[in-house]
C-alpha cells in the first residue's frame, strides 16, 4: 500500500521515519498542509493520512476518490472535520488515532487552576511590577463542586486526577460509566448545570452537543460559574459566552479550543491582521485564558498519532475494521 502524509510538523519526521522502518512500509511524507491546492499530490497513492485542521466534506471526499485513495487517517481524537457518513456511501473508509488520556486531562487541570487561582493576572502584574493583591484571590479546588460533562477517556481521567482534590464531582454523559460511579455522582444535565461551581466539558462533538453551551443553559448555572473547555470549541456559542463574561454570571473561562480556530491555530499570524473580532474582544478579559488547542501536545500524543496515523491505514487495508468510523 502506498500511503501520502501531510500536515508532517518537523519534529514528527523522524518518528514517521521509524515507523516506515519497522511496519516496513511504503509511507512519502510532507510538510504541507492538505488543503485544495495540495490534494492532487494524492495522485498515485492508496491511502492518506492528514492532522485536523482542514474540512473533510463531500467535494474534498469526492476528489480523494477520484484520485484512487481507499484509505484516510486522521491523526486526531476528534473526527468532526470529516463528513464519515458521506466517506462510507462512497467506499472511502476512515479511521482516526487514540493517544494517552492524560495529554488532555493534565492540561484541563492545569487551565481548572489557571482561572482559580487568577494566574493570568498576576503573571502580567508580575512582569510590570505591580504586586498588588487586589482581585487576585482564588479558590481552592476542594471546596468546590465540579461538573464533568463527558466522560469516555478523557472525562473519566479527569475525574480520577480530580478525585485527588477532595471536591465533589457530578457527571453527565449519554452513556454511564461503571468506573466514574466510585468516583463521581451522575446527574441529569440541569442539575449539573444547577449545582456546579466549575463545569469540564469532554464530549464529542456531534449534532446533540453542538451549541449546547448558549443563553439558555448558562443561565441555569451557578453565578460565577467556571467554564473549561478542551473538546470543541462548538460546544459553545460564542456570543453567550462574551454576554456571560459581560454580565459577570460566568466567573472566568479556560478554553484551550475555539470556533473557527481552523484558520487561526497552529500557525505563526504574527505580522498578519487577524479579523476575528470575537477572540480578540474575549482574551482581552482577566478572568479568561485561551490556548491554542495544544492539551494533546505532548511528547507520548505526538509519537502515538504518528503511529496510529499508519498502522490505523495498514489495518484496514488488510481488513481488520476494528477501527473504522463508521
Ligand atoms: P471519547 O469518545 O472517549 O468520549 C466522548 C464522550 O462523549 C463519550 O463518553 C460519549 O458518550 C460522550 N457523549 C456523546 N454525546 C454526548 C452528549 N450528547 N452528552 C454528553 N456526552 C456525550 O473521547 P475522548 O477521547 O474522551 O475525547 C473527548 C473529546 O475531546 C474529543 O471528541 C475531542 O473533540 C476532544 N479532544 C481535544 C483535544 C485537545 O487537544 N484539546 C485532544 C483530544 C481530544
Amino acid at each position: 500500500m502506498k500511503i501520502l502524509v501531510f500536515d508532517v510538523r518537523e519534529e514528527e519526521i523522524v518518528i514517521f521515519q521509524q515507523v516506515r522502518k519497522t511496519l516496513n512500509t511504503h509511507v512519502d511524507i510532507l510538510t504541507c498542509a492538505f488543503n485544495d491546492e495540495t490534494i492532487n499530490q494524492c495522485v498515485g497513492y492508496d491511502a492518506v493520512s492528514i492532522a485536523g485542521m482542514k474540512s473533510i466534506d463531500s467535494v474534498v471526499l469526492d476528489k480523494l476518490k477520484e484520485y484512487g485513495i481507499k484509505y484516510l487517517s486522521t491523526r486526531t481524537i476528534g473526527y468532526d472535520h470529516i463528513d464519515v457518513k458521506y466517506a462510507n456511501k462512497i467506499g472511502v473508509r476512515v479511521c482516526n488515532v487514540e493517544y494517552p488520556p492524560e495529554s488532555v486531562a493534565d492540561f484541563t487541570i492545569m487551565l481548572m487552576l489557571l482561572v482559580l487561582r487568577k494566574y493570568k493576572q498576576s503573571l502580567y502584574r508580575q512582569n510590570v511590577n505591580d504586586y498588588s493583591l487586589t482581585g487576585l484571590k482564588g479558590k481552592t479546588i476542594r471546596n468546590l463542586t465540579i461538573g464533568v460533562i463527558g466522560t469516555g477517556k478523557i472525562g473519566r481521567t479527569v475525574i480520577e486526577s480530580l478525585s485527588g482534590f477532595g471536591c465533589k464531582i457530578l457527571a453527565y454523559d449519554v452513556y454511564q460509566n461503571k468506573e466514574v460511579t466510585k468516583l463521581a455522582t451522575y446527574v441529569e444535565l440541569d442539575t449539573l448545570y444547577k449545582e456546579s461551581d466549575l463545569i469540564t466539558f469532554h464530549t464529542m462533538l456531534n449534532e446533540e452537543t453542538a451549541n449546547m453551551v448558549d443563553e439558555n443553559t448558562i443561565s441555569k448555572m451557578k453565578d460565577g460559574v467556571v467554564l473549561i473547555n478542551t473538546a470543541r470549541g462548538e460546544l459553545m456559542n460564542l456570543q453567550a459566552l462574551i454576554k456571560g463574561i459581560e454580565s459577570k454570571k460566568i466567573g472566568g473561562l479556560g478554553l484551550d479550543v475555539f470556533e473557527e480556530e481552523k484558520y487561526i491555530y497552529h500557525k505563526s499570524l504574527i505580522n498578519d491582521i487577524l479579523s476575528n473580532r470575537d477572540m480578540a474582544y474575549l482574551r482581552q478579559f482577566p478572568n479568561v485564558i485561551l490556548t491554542p488547542h495544544i492539551a494533546f501536545y505532548t511528547d507520548v500524543s505526538v509519537e502515538a498519532m504518528v503511529r496510529g496515523g499508519i498502522e490505523g491505514l495498514l489495518a484496514m487495508e488488510q481488513g481488520d475494521y476494528a477501527k473504522e468510523l463508521l
